[in-house]
């Protein structure tokens, strides 16, 4: 079978994203001082160790000023940069995760769930919806990666999959913008079985010729990027975003080898022909509306 040795675990990335909200585990004791700090903050660049407000921060898209670093940024907050006004339309939006396993580990999936609904008010790691990016109407798919880590489980894979069906019935161009540590372990193969859903609702799709487009944000990892994040028409990255499949360490140990400089970041992937383009996030909104004008008219001087 095609993909034998898919890591069914969360691979932590060996760069850590700064969470803008650490969710309360439950313990009911892990209030610090820090929670109490007041407003406007300064958060330090970890790239070019800058002190950034912020404010400035939001308004720049999450992108440092001074160096261009991408900060981790929320799903529903790269839908605002992206889609116009008053034209995003949720899909699925109520769909909750259930623990199919009744997984017991150091805590229950279940608590969890509720944990990381309450600490990121999203119900699951994608958004998914109809809007409009410039002229083109699109199926929008957005991971966040404070929900678990971006985990893909059963209600990632199906809101995705009814997402690339809706584009596939209605004539649209599917986006997925991913950002994942891979299948969701508290799923067990549940969550491996929507590598295939979703490959699958792709192939349909491109079977109407019509146009994916796969962006991958730092970082995505595992069975995502074993998935629908590889399978784009398209595949764009932001910059230096860390992207590939089984993690470094575990490729060092099994190769025995010294891993190249640059290993597994969009700029190493572009260099290998993995990735067409990587693309500032700044500039995402404008490229992906010169790609759509590009496919939309192919598909009329095809047909
Ligand atoms: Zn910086």
């Amino acid at each position: 079978m095609g993909v034998p040795q898919v890591e069914p675990a969360l691979t932590p990335p060996s760069v850590k994203p700064i969470l803008p909200k650490k969710p309360n585990m439950g313990s009911g004791k892990s209030r610090t001082k820090k929670r109490d700090i007041p407003e406007g903050l300064w958060i330090k660049c970890p790239s070019c160790e800058a002190m950034i407000f912020d404010k400035e921060l939001d308004e720049n898209l999450k992108v440092c000023s001074k160096c261009s670093h991408h900060f981790p940024i929320g799903a529903r907050e790269r839908i605002h940069s992206l889609v116009e006004t008053c034209t995003f339309q949720e899909l699925d939006a109520d769909m909750e995760s259930v623990d199919v396993l009744g997984f017991k580990g150091a805590s229950t999936y279940k608590s969890k769930l509720d944990a990381y609904r309450k600490g990121t008010t999203l119900k699951d790691a994608v958004v998914t919806g109809l809007g409009k990016i410039g002229p083109h109407r699109v199926a929008l798919g957005v991971m966040d990666f404070t929900f678990l880590g971006g985990s893909m489980g059963s209600v990632v894979g199906e809101k995705l999959t009814r997402l690339i069906e809706r584009g596939t019935s209605n004539n649209l161009p599917v986006i997925i913008i991913s950002t994942s540590g891979g299948a969701r372990m508290y799923e067990g193969m549940f969550s491996l079985m929507q590598m295939a859903k979703t490959s699958a609702a792709l192939a349909y799709h491109a079977q109407q010729r019509l146009a994916y487009l796969s962006i991958l944000t730092h970082p995505t990892m595992a069975g995502v990027m074993a998935s629908y994040a590889t399978l784009g028409d398209l595949i764009l990255a932001e910059p230096k975003a860390m992207i590939g499949f089984a993690g470094a360490r575990v490729i060092k140990d099994t190769t025995q080898a010294e891993l190249p400089p640059g290993f597994q970041t969009s700029e190493f992937l572009l260099d290998h022909g993995l990735i067409d383009a990587i693309v500032p996030r700044k500039e995402m909104k404008d490229q992906i509306v010169k790609y759509l004008d590009y496919f939309s008219a192919g598909k009329k001087a095809g047909a």
